[in-house]
């Protein structure tokens, strides 16, 4: 029997509606949530996913602010606009879109973000938190990721999880994620020698590693959770994940799609902590006073 499909746009269709009762409920007190978004340079990968983003934050009733900088834009520009936004009141939330141009430094503008409205959760304060399981904000893939899990009512507790990648906003945190909820965590990388051997213990198989359909049939335990974190455009305009979705749905038990797996959740993680962090921001606004 062929896997059942683990539907992101369906899941982030109710998840969103949830959002936007919260969203609302901010509206009504005043005090609306609101999203930055900082782009800089012209990469129009960054400005389709930034479109999405704010288009998303529209329908649940985020407000967005957009900030485009030119490619020339200097690094010291770049952190003074985050400055500015880490002290504006109308922003819960900070988003920089990856990747940065070449003279821009990324660790050094990921540590300029207020942890408090680093709703991508980069900033190494919230990445600590996840190590140590501390509340804080969670990278958006992962979050969506578990979200799905939880979705189709699987107990994590015990199981085999390989993660397969180990970037920083994917696999690594990923992992941790999984460790926390008592998954025994097997992580691979390209050094991994016999990859096969680990992926096919996996109770959940978590796959990031941008290598178009890598992970095929024989590579995955009968009944396996396989969680497709790949996106690659192919040659001939097709999008497809890091798995080999065909012959992977006949032998998973679960499966998400590429296009419409992964992807959505993301953005749905990202629109939950920008509605948490207004809903904390509010809440400490309501303890001052007398
Ligand atoms: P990175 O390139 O930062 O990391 C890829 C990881 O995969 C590395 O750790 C690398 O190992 C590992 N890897 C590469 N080849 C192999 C291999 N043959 N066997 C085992 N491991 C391998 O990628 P990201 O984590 O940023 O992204 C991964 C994919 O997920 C991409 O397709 C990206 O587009 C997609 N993505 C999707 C998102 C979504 O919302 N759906 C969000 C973010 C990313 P090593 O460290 O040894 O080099």
């Amino acid at each position: 029997m062929p896997a059942q499909l683990i539907d992101g746009n369906a899941l982030s269709a109710q998840l969103r509606a949830a959002l936007k009762e919260r969203a609302a409920a901010l509206t009504a007190r005043d005090r609306p949530a609101g999203l930055a978004v900082i782009q800089v340079g012209e990469n129009p990968a960054s400005k389709v996913y930034v479109r999405n983003k704010i288009k998303a934050c529209g329908e649940v009733g985020i407000r967005s602010y957009l900030y485009e900088m030119p490619t020339s834009a200097s690094a010291d520009e770049v952190l003074d606009r985050i400055r500015m936004l880490n002290a504006d009141p109308k922003v819960h939330g900070i988003l920089v879109q990856l990747p940065l141009p070449a003279q821009v430094d990324e660790g050094k503008v990921l540590e300029t973000l207020s942890p408090e409205k680093d709703v991508d959760g980069f900033h190494v304060q919230n990445m600590g938190s996840l190590v140590v399981g501390k509340p804080g904000f969670a990278p958006c893939t992962p979050a969506g990721c578990m979200a799905m899990l939880q979705h189709i009512g699987l107990a994590i507790p015990g199981k085999e999880a390989v993660v397969v990648g180990r970037s920083n906003i994917v696999g690594k945190p990923m992992a941790l994620m999984l460790l926390q909820q008592s998954a025994t965590v097997t992580i691979c990388t390209s050094k991994t020698v016999g990859l096969a051997a680990h992926t096919r213990r996996a109770d959940i198989l978590v796959v990031a590693t941008g290598k178009p359909r890598m992970i095929t049939a024989n590579m995955i335990k009968p009944g396996a959770v396989v969680i497709d974190v790949g996106i690659n455009r192919l040659p001939d305009g097709k999008l497809v994940g890091d798995v080999d979705f065909a012959g992977a749905r006949e032998v998973a038990g679960w499966i998400t799609p590429v296009p419409g797996g992964v992807g959505p959740m993301t953005i749905t993680m990202l629109l939950t902590n920008t509605i948490r962090s207004a809903e904390r921001e509010l809440s400490r606004e309501v303890a001052k006073k007398p």
